[in-house]
């Protein structure tokens, strides 16, 4: 049977390693036609803007950029959930001849009336780029009327990748950031940028840097509030979970307040503690909260020890296939799927960059495939291919994974369960096992890229 081939502008961007000359492109515009599985810039800044909870989300486009994006994140609140809205101002053809910027401002002003959020975000999307809408002069006009910061975010979907939104994103926390009140934070104090609370990451979280003695002065923008976002350069370091979403804001708050960062991961026992140990080496002045540190690591490992140990058992040996929005997840993730005994035999991402790439290359086995902005027919060869048991990534992942009649866990926006900290591991397991070992499998033949009946698992 004929294989599928890779289209001859993607080319560039797979890469089989030990097989191929490692020159991976990334960091480009997809391939027209190729059905990329990343989202658009208006996206990317939504994902990172929406778990502000007080403030008003307003999609100025066509109805379906607002439809298309709804409730994106599941993040949760402990307070305001004027971000579960999906507002837009559904623009119309008469609006693209005419103008959408009159209509814009008659909605932002009554939504700002009816639900008094704190910050408004504006997202010009594909259709407002076209047509040239001023939403900053809107914006000004509203920000002195209503007496709160109106932000335009500068998101046309054509403009670029996810990667561009992510930018967007933080250009417009950055106009919020030195706006509050420091007087009153706490010496030891941090702030944590890329951890969006999807199911209650950022309380776990939270929790173990408390119980260090470290105070946790704004989560950006898990359970995000726009006065902790107006504080934020009060904290003495900044603590970065995504990479990819939010090193350009930790860039620029360095730049402006002369706060350092340092980049951490949540997922998996090692990225986790070593998430806490950066932290305390940081305040290293006080050494209690190494010493505190240790504790916590300590009382939570030994907590999901037996656990773990039981899901290892039956998983060792199983391959798993990784397809996820930025690279510096996938590293996690091959060391907690390694910490389950199984192999990863495809890793890819959205928005990875070319020392990602690097990196990935040398975590990974011999014969795993790395790919960049990949699309569902390239992602069905290689899991196809590698004979993998289990694909984890986001909800567009998903579909692909059930066709080919594989288990699927969720690790992206969509998930209910928490998957970071210690007792997210034991559930990132426990997910795993269910979808692996599920029943389901011994009554489907597994299908091939051509659709045609493979084999059973
Ligand atoms: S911004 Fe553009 S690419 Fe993104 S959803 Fe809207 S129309 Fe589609």
């Amino acid at each position: 049977m004929e294989k599928l081939k890779i289209l001859e502008g993607r080319r560039g961007q797979v890469f089989e390693k030990g097989k191929d000359a490692f020159k991976l492109n990334c960091g480009v515009k997809s391939t027209s036609g190729a059905v990329s599985q990343r989202a658009c810039v208006f996206c990317g800044s939504r994902v990172v803007l929406y778990p502000i909870t007080d403030a008003l989300h307003l999609v100025h486009g066509p109805i379906g950029c607002a439809a298309y994006t709804w409730d994106i994140r599941g993040s949760m609140s402990s307070g305001p959930v004027i971000n579960r809205h999906s507002f837009s101002t559904d623009l119309r053809e008469i609006d693209v001849i005419y103008g959408g910027a009159e209509k814009l401002y008659k909605a932002a002003s009554q939504l700002i009336d009816k639900h008094k959020p704190e910050a408004a975000f504006i997202y010009s999307t594909c259709i407002v780029g076209l047509i040239g809408d001023d939403v900053e002069a809107v914006c000004k006009k509203l920000s002195e009327e209503k007496k709160i910061p109106v932000i335009n975010v500068d998101s046309a979907g054509f403009k670029g990748t996810k990667k561009d939104g992510y930018k967007a994103a933080c250009e417009s926390i950055a106009k919020l950031v030195g706006t509050g009140d420091i007087s009153m934070i706490a010496p030891y104090s941090i702030n944590i940028l890329g951890e969006f609370n999807l199911a209650g990451e950022a309380w776990i979280i939270k929790d173990y840097y408390t119980r260090m003695g470290v105070n946790v002065n704004a989560v950006i923008t898990g359970d995000g509030r726009v006065a902790d976002l107006k504080r934020a350069h009060g904290a003495a370091l900044n603590v970065v979970q995504c990479a990819g979403s939010m090193t350009y804001l930790a860039e620029i708050m360095k730049k402006k307040y002369n706060i350092p960062f340092i980049r951490v991961s949540y997922f998996g026992l090692d990225d986790m503690t070593s998430a806490l140990y950066d932290v305390a080496a940081f305040f290293e002045k006080n050494p209690e909260i190494n010493e505190r540190a240790g504790m916590v690591v300590k009382d939570e490992m030994d907590a999901i020890m037996p656990g773990l140990l039981r899901y290892r058992k039956a998983l060792s040996g199983k391959k798993a296939a990784l397809y996820v929005g930025g690279a510096f997840k996938a590293f996690s993730l091959i060391k907690a799927l390694r910490v389950l005994g199984m192999d990863v035999v495809l890793a890819g991402s959205q928005t990875g960059n070319k020392e990602d790439y690097e990196d990935l290359k040398k975590i990974c086995d011999d014969g795993a495939i790395i790919i960049d902005d990949a699309n569902p027919q390239e992602l069905s060869r290689y899991i196809t291919e590698k004979k993998a048991d289990v694909l984890i990534g986001g909800v567009k992942e998903r579909p692909i994974a059930y066709k080919i009649g594989i288990g699927f866990c969720d690790h992206n926006h969509e998930r209910k369960i928490p998957l970071a900290g210690y007792a997210g591991m034991l559930n990132f397991a426990g997910e795993v096992y269910s979808s692996v070992m599920s029943p389901v499998w011994k009554l489907v033949l597994r299908n091939d890229t051509f659709g045609q009946k493979r084999s059973r698992p």
